[in-house]
């Protein structure tokens, strides 16, 4: 395991930050903690990243727990904080060689740093002061600086925020590429940054994992998936549309019915054979899907 994570919780005064929050992530896996602002997600990753105390609960990285090895765990984690903290008048290689030094690098601090440029494709900008340089190019010399002692495990805490769209892709690619040789845990607010990268979602409210599972399974997490609706030209027989197969339940609306459905298969077919069946015109008929965002509203409430 790189990552075991056994009943955290943290208090700040008063506000309980994370509650009993317990979970495992294994080497190589590209994990997404999705959740609204203040659900704790900031926390969580200060805590592994042993930049904070947790309250009570244990953390450990590779082996090492955060509360008796930090040394250890921080040799082992490389991290990119919310906001990405920089020096701005230093230049990106002076910069990058100051980090290798707080590691310790030594003789290996030089070709890092030059593998590091090369890799966050940071060459054509590597002299200039990271004050002159765009948010994105900033983000990938925070994401040069979390992995620059060649840390097995890295926690990028809201990676892409604040980037315009292309400055995201890019960003976005380079976390793949990484993740093909690393464990990432990286938190977000979007959806479809999750789906873009990770390949498991712990999805993270008021403190608490609400759910975990493999990112193509989020949308099976939901209890109603879709719904059609339908205006028939007349009133419908409901207890005889409510006892065909997939329909979980009819409720009135303005114009027609709304017809909740579970599982993945379009009912629509079975409406319209019903309404052949019953003498019935369909006037009008659609299906909504309910988006990854809906999902994800009903879970974090
Ligand atoms: P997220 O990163 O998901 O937005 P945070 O971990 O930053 O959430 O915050 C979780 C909760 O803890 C929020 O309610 C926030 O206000 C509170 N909190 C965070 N840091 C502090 C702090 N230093 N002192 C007091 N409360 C804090
Ligand atoms: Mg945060």
């Amino acid at each position: 395991m790189s990552v075991i994570v056994e009943k955290v919780s943290k208090r700040y005064e008063t506000q309980l930050a994370l509650d009993d929050v317990s979970f495992h992530v294994s080497e190589g896996e590209v994990v997404a903690l999705l959740g609204p602002n203040g659900a704790g997600k900031s926390t969580m990753m200060k805590i592994i990243a042993c930049y904070l105390p947790q309250t009570s609960g244990s953390v450990r990285v590779r082996g090492y727990d955060v509360s008796t090895h930090p040394l250890e765990v921080k040799k082992h984690i490389g991290y990119l904080p919310e906001n990405n903290p920089l020096y701005l008048d230093m230049y990106v290689r002076e910069y990058l060689k100051f980090v290798a030094g707080l590691h310790k690098l030594g003789k290996e601090a030089r070709r890092r740093v030059n593998e590091m440029i090369e890799l966050c494709g940071l060459t054509p900008e590597a002299n200039k002061t990271i004050g002159k340089l765009s948010k994105g190019y900033r983000q990938r010399v925070g994401l040069a600086q979390a992995l620059i002692h060649d840390p097995g495990v890295l926690i990028l805490d809201e990676p892409t925020s604040g980037l315009d769209p292309n400055q995201l892709a890019e960003i976005r690619q380079l976390i793949r590429d990484i993740g093909k040789y690393k464990t990432v845990i990286l938190s977000t607010h979007i959806m479809q940054e999750v789906e873009a990268v990770c390949n498991r979602v712990m999805i993270i409210s008021k403190g608490r994992i609400r759910a975990d599972a493999p990112t193509t399974d989020v949308r099976k997490l939901s209890t109603t998936r879709r719904m059609i609706r339908v205006t028939f030209d007349q009133q419908a027989n409901l207890m005889a549309l409510k006892q065909l197969q997939g329909v979980v339940d009819v409720e009135p609306a303005s114009d027609g019915l709304l017809i909740h459905t579970a599982g993945d298969q379009d009912l629509r077919p079975v409406i319209f054979q019903f309404a052949v069946d019953q003498g019935l015109v369909i006037l009008r008929m659609d299906q909504q899907e309910e988006s990854l965002e809906e999902v994800f509203r009903q879970m974090t409430l």
